[in-house]
């Protein structure tokens, strides 16, 4: 495979085909090596989501978050990389939520689980394949600007929100399930 070759549409679909495969890998990975959320955490987020959501996600701190291996394609023809992972503070595979502990304080702040919350829902509302699809998708129309990706801005917005709360409690979940369950506009994405 010589990724320099594949035109816009191709080089999305490779994307999309890799990135699902390395979230349910990493999923599996991390999964055996997971504990439930911290209870403290748990409990500053009781009520922004449901109780059997924050029960079924995991939580594992590592030492750095790993670029995926097909990255070394992007190496091999001298072209940069999608996304560097390794400079992220967390991540989500599916309910797996992974703390970079060397960039994040031990217990984490609850406004960066909150936002992980966030994508584990997204996760659990669209699947794996929908969520890579969508977040591949998106990172390439806006040139790899993340910041600029719905699911992002979603969960950065939430998170925004969930610090001015001010202990005012609002359901995030409700909110980000009905955002998916509205049929979008945009039936016409160019890849
Ligand atoms: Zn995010």
């Amino acid at each position: 495979m010589d990724i320099s070759r594949l035109d816009m549409p191709e080089r999305v679909s490779y994307l999309v085909e890799n990135s699902t495969e390395w979230i349910r890998s990493q999923r599996v990975l991390h999964t055996a090596l997971s504990q439930p959320l911290p209870d403290t955490t748990r409990q500053a987020l009781l009520g922004y989501f449901e109780p059997e959501t924050l029960d079924r996600t995991r939580f594992r701190r590592v030492p750095g978050i790993d670029n995926p291996g097909f990255y070394a394609e992007f190496e091999r023809v001298g072209e940069s990389i999608p996304l560097d992972f390794s400079s992220w503070a967390a991540i989500t595979f599916g309910e797996v939520i992974l703390v970079n502990e060397s960039l994040v304080p031990t217990p984490p702040p609850h406004s960066v689980v909150f936002h992980e919350m966030v994508h584990v829902v997204q996760y659990d509302v669209l699947g794996i394949e929908e969520f890579s699809r969508r977040y591949v998708r998106r990172l390439a129309q806006t040139r790899f600007q993340y910041m600029n990706i719905p699911l992002e801005t979603e969960a950065f917005d939430l998170q925004g929100r969930f610090e001015r709360s001010a202990g005012e409690i609002f359901s995030a979940e409700a909110l980000i399930r009905g955002n998916l369950a509205t049929p979008r506009a945009s039936g016409a994405t160019p890849f």
